[in-house]
């Protein structure tokens, strides 16, 4: 019996509706099954009264966003729709907030690093620049900096550029744990995006391109699917009370559930798949009946709130000066990033107990919020940001050398790039893999037989 779809897809966050899109571009019939009632995954807005509330992703780049700004092209969303949001992120440190974190001028201004510290930066920068064609976001397994940590990376420089750098971006932008997570992932990110005045956000909620690629596409939503099994070279999956069959699967989904769903996963893949941990987020969006925002000598579009000076936040993103469109006119937006550390305690804790610790915490630097309130909203994802641990940088490269299978995976831990980028990227990666099993191109010749093809697979 021949198969219901030749692909199914599992998954409407941005890698599953990119693999989805390339596939129907190349001629396939393709379905995408979503468990959610709605598209985006973790790049998804919520609209309420007038606010337009990012729940996961705040802002994309100029720079080192390729796979995105290609397919933004194709669609047609002209450059205007991703403005620049051209505001600085600041450093609380000692009382204050010290504007112009991760910008080539930290150097003389400090943005929270001691005067001793800023050498070291200019070090690090030199080094980074010398290095910066052995980084590529594709391949963060090969790069001068092997496995090693954040925080073992960061001991080359004085103390600061930890404490008051690496720790509060890795914390607040990735989630991470600076002594769990792998610096090369994080270096050639940074090296990619490039300093804050190059940051920009989708003009009406950062679901804009998950919403575009939905349009024409075949997704179901409020579909979850339990499980995805292989058998004679296609696959099989339970979805709902159903049966589909699919010449394809694409997996877009966290690697923790991918693993769950693919339990009859080969064993290399399985391994890849284990080391891809993820960490939890959390944050909370304050709907404020007035522009509130952190005390600072230069308005700021973030400030960080490093590990050194706060243990429940990690971050206060001002999203009313990141777009004006996110709140009415008059009004506010603020969104409180949980400090990783906090999260375990607080995740499933009731929602307005998270509000007020948040909440509470945040008045320190925004005076007035615990009365500027008009409602908030949680927004938890169990899996968050992938970690990029050193284990599974050391795993990627046999992952992605591995021959093409009926399920293939998606998603931004595939890249070991905990952004939409790598989503992006995953997604046409994993379309052009099953182009080539379902598509072979014409000029391939005749197949290879088994014993010969296992063995290209390894190579
Ligand atoms: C708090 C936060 C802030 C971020 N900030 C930024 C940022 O500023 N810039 C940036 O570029 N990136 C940012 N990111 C990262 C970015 O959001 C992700 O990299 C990207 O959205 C991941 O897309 P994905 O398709 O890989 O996964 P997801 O978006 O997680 O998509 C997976 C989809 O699969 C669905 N699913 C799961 N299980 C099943 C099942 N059994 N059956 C059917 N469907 C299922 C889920 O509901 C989801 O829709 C942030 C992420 C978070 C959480």
């Amino acid at each position: 019996m021949s198969p219901d779809l030749d692909v199914a897809v599992v998954g409407a966050g941005m890698a599953g509706l990119t693999a989805a899109h390339e596939l129907r571009r190349a001629g396939l019939q393709v379905r995408v099954f979503e468990q959610q009632k709605h598209v985006g995954g973790r790049m998804r807005s919520v609209r309420h009264d007038g606010y337009t509330i990012d729940e996961g992703a705040e802002q994309v780049s100029d720079q080192g966003y390729r796979a995105t700004w290609e397919l933004l092209a194709r669609l047609g969303v002209p450059k205007d729709h991703v403005p620049s949001i051209g505001t600085p992120i600041g450093m609380w440190r000692d009382g204050r907030a010290r504007p112009g974190v991760a910008d080539r001028a930290a150097v003389f201004s400090g943005a929270g690093l001691l005067p001793r510290a800023r050498v070291d930066l200019a070090r690090f920068l030199a080094w980074a620049a010398l290095h910066r064609g052995e980084f590529d976001c594709d391949r963060p397994e090969r790069t001068p900096l092997g496995a090693a940590t954040v925080r073992e990376f960061a001991r080359r420089y004085h103390p600061d550029l930890h404490d008051y750098l690496f720790q509060p971006v890795a914390g607040s932008f990735f989630g991470w744990d600076t002594a769990r997570s792998a610096a090369a992932p994080m270096v050639a990110l940074l090296l990619a995006v490039g300093p804050p005045a190059g940051w920009r956000t989708y003009h009406d909620g950062m679901d804009l391109l998950a919403r575009r690629l939905a349009e024409g596409t075949d997704v179901v939503t409020g579909a979850e699917v339990h499980e995805v099994v292989t058998e004679n070279g296609r696959a099989r999956l339970r979805v709902g009370d159903d049966v589909v069959t699919a010449r394809s699967v694409v997996l877009s989904v966290p690697a923790p559930v991918a693993a769950r769903l693919h339990a009859n996963a080969p064993a290399d893949e399985r391994a890849f798949l284990s080391a891809c941990t993820f960490t939890p987020t959390l944050k909370v969006s304050c709907l404020l009946d007035r522009p509130l925002a952190p005390v600072s000598r230069k308005p700021l579009y973030i400030l960080l709130t490093p590990d050194a000076e706060d243990d429940v936040l990690s971050a206060i993103i001002v999203d009313h000066v990141k777009h004006p469109g996110r709140a009415p006119s008059g009004k506010g937006l603020l969104t409180l990033m949980a400090d990783p550390r906090s999260i375990p305690g607080l995740l499933t804790a009731p929602e307005q107990q998270i509000t007020d610790r948040l909440v509470r915490a945040a008045t320190r630097y925004v005076p007035g919020l615990e009365t500027a309130g008009r409602k908030h909203f949680v927004h938890a994802f169990a899996h968050g940001l992938p970690e990029a641990t050193p284990e599974a940088l050391r795993l990627r490269a046999p992952f992605m050398a591995r021959g093409v299978r009926p399920v293939e995976y998606a998603g931004d831990w595939v890249m070991l790039r905990p952004a939409s980028e790598g989503a992006v990227r995953s997604g046409t990666l994993a379309a052009s893999r099953v182009l080539s099993r379902l598509r072979p191109p014409p000029t391939a010749g005749p197949p290879l037989p088994a014993s010969l093809a296992a063995e290209e697979n390894l190579s």
